[in-house]
């Protein structure tokens, strides 16, 4: 392939600039396009046409893109197999600034987690991750967020089923911290007024606890028990090795609030799919 084959080996973002200083890339480029090369998750695969597919991948370099895979519903297409949920790799990707489409030149899968794809509450759980990173992450570059979500999709498939369902909580909670919307857990999401010990109201709305002040006039905050309370803090924090195991009620109410609270944060109105799946999954087990 002529022109844009030649920028090939460029590793990552950071020393692409879009190709703005025309000196240095084969005159036959476009000026506008840049061949990005960057680890990466595939989030989400739908079919965009009779021959393409459109994938969002969470990327090492570049944040959340969306790209579309010419011709990888074709059967000899180079992609074959490869676009699966959750698969990560290596995507190569001619990027346009202020686009929200990039074209994908190539993924070469490096880990297919097909141990997730085998089980379904692991996969599950995984997809819901996967799906509240797609609809809250920012498009700019995040290695932080892209290095989390690998790091919990790991963790994922050799924690122990019996953690299994605190482990999603955790994992959860934790990409909406990464991700920029950690409640307030410590004083009042409003005032920041230090709350005491006990029970105490969250509103959804205000991003979390609120001093009685403010719940007084709040009209959709509800209260937390002092123990739903001090596992809904180890939760966020991340520490699942302590909690104790959580009543099913209890359990419930908390994948009601993990889910709401990602709705809610939510610039597009959008059904979580993956997310509700995952909530009514526990319910029936
Ligand atoms: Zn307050």
């Amino acid at each position: 392939m002529a022109g844009p084959s030649s920028l090939r080996g460029r590793q990552s973002f950071a020393r692409v600039d879009f190709g703005q200083r025309p000196g240095e890339v084969p005159a036959r480029v476009c000026f506008h396009m840049a061949l990005v090369t960057t680890a990466a998750v595939v989030l989400h695969a739908f079919k965009y046409s009779e021959s393409s597919k459109i994938v969002r991948l969470a990327t090492e370099d570049v944040g959340v893109q969306s790209a579309v895979a010419k011709g990888a519903m074709r059967p000899k297409s180079k992609f074959g197999a490869r676009l699966q949920v959750l698969s990560g790799g290596v995507a190569e990707m001619y990027m346009k600034p202020n686009r929200d489409l990039h074209t994908l030149a190539a993924f070469d899968v490096t880990r297919q987690r097909s141990e997730l794809a085998g089980d379904v509450e692991r996969y599950v759980t995984a997809t819901a991750l996967a799906e509240l990173i797609l609809r809250l992450a920012p498009a700019e570059p995040n290695p932080t967020v892209y290095h989390y979500l690998v790091a919990m999709l790991d963790d994922l498939v050799a924690v122990d089923r019996v953690n299994l369902e605190p482990f999603g909580l955790a994992a959860l909670w934790g990409a909406v911290g990464i991700l920029g919307f950690a409640p307030a857990l410590d004083g009042c999401a409003c005032d920041g007024r230090r709350l005491p010990d006990g029970a105490a109201k969250f509103s959804i709305a205000d991003g979390g606890f609120l001093c009685q002040t403010c719940a007084a006039t709040s009209t959709s905050a509800t209260t937390l028990q002092k123990q739903d309370r001090q596992t809904l803090e180890k939760l966020v924090s991340g520490n699942i090795d302590d909690i104790a195991p959580i009543p099913p009620r209890h359990a419930a109410a908390h994948r009601r609030l993990i889910v709401r609270f990602a709705e809610c944060h939510m610039n597009e109105d959008l059904e979580l799919k993956a997310l509700s799946m995952w909530e009514r999954m526990w319910s029936d087990t």
